[in-house]
């Protein structure tokens, strides 16, 4: 396993593209550190698949390096990255067995029968591949065979890193919860390097221990899956994370207060004198309806989606959505929403500002 260092990264398909906007990825600087389980989350065309290949020696980046444990492995292909990568199809040897296929890298590297099959066995039994191990792959279904891809995946014990490209595309939408699960758990096990691609909140939320949010080129933000969802960085992050996202209003922000049309909202933090365009942003799991005080609110409908109600209403010219677990009773008396102030954040010109404590 190794740290990988992106110094001074930025790429451009463009030959000679040297304006900002010919960049598919822009200029970024990390430590990915060792061990970690990191996803790459955004939307199509934000530049998850750029970097990936990037760090797996696919693409050679038009600018900065790539370093392995401090190793500056910038020019190497990657056949000598020792890094493993699964791809969204899979790609598996349709006439050997299972158990061939999951062999293959291992016997590639000159590694002894019984460690082989030792290995081999391991990850068969955490992968859910056990009884299929000595059927041909050629007449497994597409879940199976994207199995064995994931499965390859993970059976080298010494490689710097292993990139998983969408690795779900293909997984019928119940195994799909099963094998998030599962490599999971394999990462606790093994302790693998890993980065994950993805443009999907809830496989990069329950697989990483850091979510890495990209935005056209950029990185927004790097942190917890809980760090993006109670104080994301910018209002994107805001709006992609969160089933709903996040709620946004424009506001003039005063202290420790802020004024949502006329009326004042009172603010956790205190914040200073801000130019540019302010905005509060509330989740709506931490809006209440109420009689009084707040701002008033006409509901518009309400959408049942199993363990909560997420409450549709109309603020002046404002849409907002209202997350209510479920057992919450309101009635229609209850025509005004409250913010719990704490977790109000604060956004200038679209970036979370942080405020002093009360
Ligand atoms: P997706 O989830 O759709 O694969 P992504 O986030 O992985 O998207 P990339 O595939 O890295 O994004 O693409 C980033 C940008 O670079 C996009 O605008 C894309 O059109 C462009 N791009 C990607 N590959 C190439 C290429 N080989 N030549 C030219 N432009 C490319």
């Amino acid at each position: 396993m190794a740290q990988i260092t992106l110094s001074n990264l930025a790429h451009t398909y463009v030959p000679g593209g040297a304006h900002e906007s010919d960049f598919a990825l822009k200029t970024l600087n990390h430590v990915w550190e060792e061990g970690g389980a990191y996803a790459l989350l955004g939307p199509s065309g934000c530049g998850k698949t750029t970097l990936l290949n990037i760090i797996s020696g696919l693409i050679m980046p038009s600018h900065g390096r790539v370093l392995f444990d401090g190793v500056d492995v910038t020019a190497l292909p990657a056949e000598k990255r020792d890094i493993a990568q699964v791809f969204q199809f899979p790609v598996v040897y349709d006439t050997m067995t299972v158990r061939e296929n999951l062999a293959f890298p291992l016997k590639n590297r000159g590694l002894a029968m019984p460690d082989i099959q030792a290995r081999v066995a391991l990850i068969a039994e955490m992968i859910g591949l056990e009884s299929v191990l000595d059927q041909r792959a050629r007449g497994l279904t597409a879940d199976a065979k994207q199995k064995i891809s994931l499965a390859r995946g993970m059976v080298r014990e010494s490689v710097n890193a292993i990139l998983f490209d969408e690795p779900l595309t293909v997984i019928d939408p119940q195994l799909k919860w099963e094998l998030r699960t599962q490599l999971k758990s394999l990462h606790r096990e093994f302790g693998h390097t890993m980065i994950y691609v993805t443009h999907d909140q809830v496989e990069a939320l329950t697989f990483a221990d850091t979510v890495v949010m990209m935005h056209e080129g950029r990185v927004l933000q790097m942190g917890t899956p809980e760090s993006l969802f109670e104080t994301p960085a910018h209002t994107f992050v805001g709006h992609f994370i969160g089933s709903p996202g996040m709620n946004f209003f424009d506001a003039q922000i005063e202290g420790c207060d802020a004024m949502i049309y006329g009326q004042r909202i009172p603010l956790g933090r205190r914040y200073k004198s801000l130019s540019g365009r302010t905005q509060v942003g509330i989740r709506p799991e931490y809006i209440q309806f109420t009689k009084e005080g707040g701002l008033p609110a006409v509901i518009k409908h309400i959408e049942d989606v199993g363990r909560r109600r997420i409450v549709h209403a109309e603020v002046a010219e404002s849409l907002v959505k209202v997350s209510l677990p479920d057992g919450y009773s309101f009635d229609t008396t209850m025509d005004r929403i409250r913010f719990n102030p704490d977790k109000i954040n604060i956004f200038v010109d679209g970036w979370r500002t942080e405020g002093e404590a009360l």
